[in-house]
């Protein structure tokens, strides 16, 4: 019954659904590779009952683990109380208030006011307007070109999307936008001013020197980059790119979206550089996953500047400060808080890159492990010493996470650049030592049955 019901919906998917970042053509000869039917804690179930442990949190999101009861029965009462209402034309509710009470609790800094939006992109799409219109308010209209990093993501709404500094994405479709652009990322000595370095041109102090910084509204920059290969900048970077905004005057946007509410070990991405953004993007861990929110939240003198405004606010989501996805956000990030879940992040952060070193040490090809907290990553190059990268046809990633799937563990690989080959793992925050220590034996016996297979 079960497979009957199973092959039914794999046949109606590939007839009435176009995935997102995934192979259309694929989808529609083959269907669905996975039919998720439920899920418990670090685990999540097909509907053959296979069990697969979460090693990328779904998509870096899932932050304490799957079917947390209290997040259902918040979001039931709250449906039941009041499942919507608008935040247009001064309409608030509770929720939303606490929640952002209690964002801005754990903010760093000034960063004391939200605009609530319905995800990532939604986010990005607002940090740019809000920082733009700053400006505006400023009486610097011409401040509207925003700066990304090469490897960023920020999501696929038409402006994020330029934003997002990974080609594929940035190209998809999209009409070029003029006003925003890649600049090379973590080139700390450019930034700090090291104008003879050989990339100083594209870097961003060389981006914004070439666009002229009274055109130039923001920085937009994610702590660690995340679907970009997690790469963690380089020690100094943040607080040179701090420091470059602040004399250029331009502000600068912190994309939390993956980094924000525990997910590395601290609060917030930028907390381990203990750098203030002048916006901060949010989304994904804000619900762990259980509702669709986003928000970004200002510093004080933005909030100020846009609120002498006596106008409508043009900007503003059907779901802007949905009460059940607030209320289920303020009960998620009260079980964070309760559980100690950012702590606890942080030691088994620790300890899977202990498990990435024991790996290093025992295959020549696995390379700069690295992370903070649960977003971690590490790269498969066939010979480092000679800087010779794995071909398309040995597709050293991709194997590695097919190979780990068929142990029961779900991972992320990233081969979007010629030669690049760099797995992602990110279970959820409620992960354990043993949970740990599961995760590294199924990467190694992967590990070494691709090995085996090339004969490496
Ligand atoms: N910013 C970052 C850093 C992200 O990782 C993502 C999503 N992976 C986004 C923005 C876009 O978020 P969404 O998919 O919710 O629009």
């Amino acid at each position: 019954m079960k497979n009957q019901t199973l092959y039914t919906l794999a046949e109606l998917d590939k007839q009435h659904i176009l995935h997102p970042s995934t192979s259309p053509a694929f989808n529609r000869n083959n269907g669905p590779t996975i039919v998720f039917e439920r899920g418990e804690g670090l685990h999540i179930f097909d509907m053959d009952n296979n069990k697969y442990i979460d090693g990328v949190s779904m998509l870096w999101n899932v932050n304490v683990g799957h079917g947390n009861k209290e997040l259902a029965q918040v979001s039931f009462d709250q449906m039941q109380k009041l499942a919507y209402s608008s935040m247009f034309y001064g309409y608030s509710n509770e929720p939303a208030v606490k929640l952002a009470e209690k964002i801005t609790s754990m903010t760093p800094g000034d960063l004391d006011s939200v605009f609530y939006t319905s995800g990532g992109s939604e986010s990005n799409d607002t940090a740019f307007k809000l920082a733009r219109f700053y400006w505006e308010r400023k009486g610097l209209a011409n401040k509207k070109k925003i700066i990304s990093l090469k490897r960023g993501y920020h999501g696929v709404t038409v402006a994020a999307q330029r934003a997002t500094g990974i080609e594929v994405y940035r190209a998809f479709s999209g009409s070029g936008d003029p006003d925003i652009i890649n600049a090379e990322p973590h080139l700390t000595s450019c930034e700090l001013g090291d104008i003879n370095h050989p990339s100083y041109q594209n870097s961003i102090r060389g981006t914004i020197e070439r666009e002229g910084a009274n055109h130039v509204a923001a920085v937009i920059i994610e702590p660690i980059q995340g679907a970009g290969g997690v790469h963690v900048p380089p020690e100094d970077y943040l607080q040179a790119v701090r420091k470059l905004c602040d004399e250029q005057n331009i502000l600068l946007i912190a994309d939390e979206v993956i980094c924000g509410f525990g997910r590395t070990g601290r609060s917030f991405g930028v907390n381990h550089w203990d750098i203030v953004p002048d916006l901060m993007s949010v989304a994904k861990g804000i619900t762990s996953g259980y509702a669709q929110l986003g928000a970004v939240v200002m510093r004080t003198p933005i909030m100020d500047a846009i609120c002498e405004v006596p106008d409508m606010l043009a900007h503003g989501f059907t779901y802007s400060g949905h009460p059940t996805a607030c209320a289920v956000g303020l009960k998620n990030l009260e079980i964070i808080e309760r559980e100690n879940l950012i702590d606890q992040a942080d030691q088994m952060g620790k300890l899977l890159l202990k498990g990435f070193d024991y790996l290093s040490d025992k295959y020549h090809f696995f390379q700069n492990g690295r992370g903070r907290g649960l977003l971690t990553g590490f790269d498969l190059i066939k010979d480092p010493e000679q800087n010779i990268t794995f071909t398309p046809e040995e597709a050293a990633a991709m194997s590695i996470v097919e190979e780990c799937k068929k142990r029961g563990l779900l991972i992320r690989g990233f081969d979007f650049e010629p030669g690049m080959n760099i797995v992602a793992i990110a279970p959820p925050l409620i992960s354990q030592q043993e949970d740990i220590e599961t995760i590294i034996s199924i990467v190694d016996e992967s590990l070494s049955t691709y090995s085996k297979r090339l004969g490496l």
